[in-house]
C-alpha cells in the first residue's frame, strides 16, 4: 500500500513535469508560427518569479502540520497577475509553474488586462477541518504577502479552494495591509464584494463555447449526448446548464468513480446529493471508472477535472465528436495530436475555461471602482467575450490550418510578446 502510494505519487511528478514541458513546446511553436525570436521563447517558458514556502498550522489534536505552498507568476508585461489557488495532495511546483503559463494564455485570449499567475498548496482538504482549513488559508496569505495585491498579483479559487476559502484569504490581507481590500482576491462572497456570476463562471463560459462548437459540427445541442468528467465547481454547474438546455447529460464522475446511463442521469437529484468536494459516486454501487466513462458512447465529452485524462491511449477509442475542455490541462499533447488527425473538434482549455477569470476580472473591476452590476449585465459581457474569442480562435486554426490549441496559444501568447518587446525586455 505504501509502496502503491510512493509509485502513484512518483507518477504524478513525472506527468506534472510532461505537463510543462508540453506547454512549453506548444508556447515555442506559437511563437515560431507568429515569427517572433527565441529570445521571446526564453523569456515566456519559466515564470519570471517562482515562490516556494512553508506554512505551519496547528491541526486539531494540538500537532503542528507544516505545509507546502507555491505562487507562480508567470509574466507581468500587460499588468499585474492573476490566478487561482489549488488545495491538493498532488500539486508540484512543475505544475504550478505550467498553470500560471496557461493564466497568461487565458488572458491574452479573452484580452484582460493581466498577466497570468498560479498558486498551489500540497494537502488534502477534504481530510481537514474547517477550522484547520481556515489557518492553513490565512498562513499561506502571510506566507506570500510580499509578492501579491491588488495591484500585483491577485488570487482566486481553483481545484478544492471556494468563496470561503477567499473570504479568510481577503480578511487576512486587510488585516496586514490595515484596510479593507476586496481587490486583493476574487470569487468571494457577494457580501464582501463578490461579483454575481462568479460561481458559474466558469461552467458559463464553457456552455457558451461548447454551443459554438456543435453549430460547427452541425450538432443539436437539444438531445446530444454528454459526458461530463468531474463534478466540482465547473463540472456540477456545466451538468445543470447542459441539462437545462436539453443535452442529455449520460454520464458524470468524481474522484472515486463515474456514472453512465445511456437514457440520461437525474442531474437535479445528484447535485442534490453532492458534497461541496463533488463527491457523488460513493452513493452508488453500479459505477465504473473514470477511465471506462471516457470510452462510452457519447455525442461530446466535457472533461472537467484533472490534468492528463485524455491520453495516447485512450485517445483513439473515444467516441465522442466534439471534446470541450473546462478543466486546465486533461488532454496530453499525443492524445490532440490523434484527436485532431481523427476530425474531433476540441475546444481547448486556455479557451473553455477562460469564463471564470473573466468575470474574476469584472469582479475586481467593480471592487476598484466601488460601484457593482447586475447578473445581466455581467452575463452579457461574459457571452460576448467567450464568443467573439471562440471564433478569433476558430477562424486562425481553420486559415492557419493548425488545431484549436496552437491557434488559441497563437492568441494567447501575442499580447503579452508584445507588451514585453515594447518594454524593453527582449
Ligand atoms: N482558477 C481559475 C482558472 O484556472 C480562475 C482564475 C481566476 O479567476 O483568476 O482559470
Amino acid at each position: 500500500m505504501v509502496a502503491d502510494k510512493a509509485v502513484d505519487s512518483a507518477n504524478k511528478k513525472q506527468e506534472n513535469m510532461d505537463v510543462l514541458t508540453s506547454t512549453r513546446a506548444v508556447v515555442k511553436l506559437a511563437l515560431e508560427k507568429l515569427g517572433y525570436p527565441d529570445e521571446l521563447y526564453e523569456l515566456l517558458k519559466e515564470p519570471l518569479r517562482m515562490m516556494a514556502v512553508r506554512i505551519p498550522v496547528r491541526m486539531d489534536d494540538g500537532a503542528i502540520k507544516v505545509f507546502t505552498g507555491y505562487r507562480a507568476q508567470h509574466n507581468d508585461a500587460v499588468g499585474p497577475t492573476k490566478g487561482g489557488i489549488r488545495f491538493h495532495p498532488d500539486v508540484t511546483a512543475d505544475e504550478i509553474k505550467a498553470l500560471s503559463i496557461w493564466m497568461s494564455l487565458k488572458s491574452g485570449i479573452v484580452d484582460l488586462p493581466y498577466g497570468g499567475a498560479k498558486g498551489g498548496i500540497v494537502c488534502d482538504p477534504r481530510q481537514m477541518s474547517f477550522r484547520e482549513l481556515e489557518g492553513l488559508s490565512r498562513g499561506y496569505v502571510r506566507a506570500v504577502s510580499q509578492i501579491v495585491g491588488p495591484t500585483k498579483d491577485i488570487p482566486a479559487p481553483d481545484v478544492f479552494t471556494n468563496s470561503q476559502i477567499m473570504a479568510w484569504m481577503m480578511d487576512e490581507y486587510s488585516r496586514m495591509d490595515e484596510y479593507n481590500s476586496p481587490g486583493f482576491i476574487t470569487g468571494k462572497p457577494i457580501v464582501l464584494g463578490g461579483s454575481h456570476g462568479r460561481e458559474t463562471a466558469t461552467a458559463k463560459g464553457v456552455t457558451i463555447v461548447l454551443k459554438e462548437a456543435a453549430k460547427k459540427k452541425g450538432l443539436d445541442v437539444k438531445g446530444a449526448r454528454v459526458i461530463v468528467q468531474g463534478f466540482g465547481n465547473a463540472g456540477s454547474y456545466l451538468s445543470k446548464f447542459l441539462h437545462d438546455e436539453g443535452a442529455k447529460v449520460v454520464g458524470i464522475s468524481d474522484a472515486y468513480g463515474a456514472l453512465y446511463d445511456p437514457d440520461g442521469l437525474d442531474i437535479d437529484y445528484l447535485l442534490d446529493r453532492r458534497d461541496s468536494f463533488g463527491t457523488v459516486t460513493k452513493l452508488f454501487n453500479n459505477t465504473i471508472s473514470n477511465k471506462e466513462l471516457l470510452e462510452c458512447d457519447c455525442d461530446i465529452i466535457v472533461p472537467a477535472a484533472v490534468e492528463n485524462q485524455i491520453t495516447e491511449e485512450n485517445a483513439p477509442k473515444i467516441k465522442a465528436s466534439i471534446i470541450v475542455e473546462a478543466a486546465n490541462g486533461p488532454t496530453t499533447r499525443g492524445a490532440t495530436k490523434i484527436l485532431t488527425e481523427r476530425g474531433i473538434l476540441l475546444v481547448p482549455d486556455v479557451l473553455a475555461s477562460a469564463g471564470g477569470v473573466t468575470v474574476s476580472y469584472f469582479e475586481w473591476v467593480q471592487n476598484n471602482q466601488g460601484y457593482y452590476w447586475s447578473e445581466k449585465e455581467i452575463d452579457e459581457k461574459l457571452h460576448e467575450i467567450m464568443i467573439r474569442s471562440f471564433n478569433s480562435i476558430y477562424n486562425l486554426a481553420e486559415s492557419r490550418r493548425v488545431d484549436m490549441r496552437l491557434a488559441a496559444y497563437m492568441i494567447g501568447v501575442r499580447k503579452m510578446a508584445e507588451a514585453s518587446r515594447f518594454r524593453g525586455w527582449v
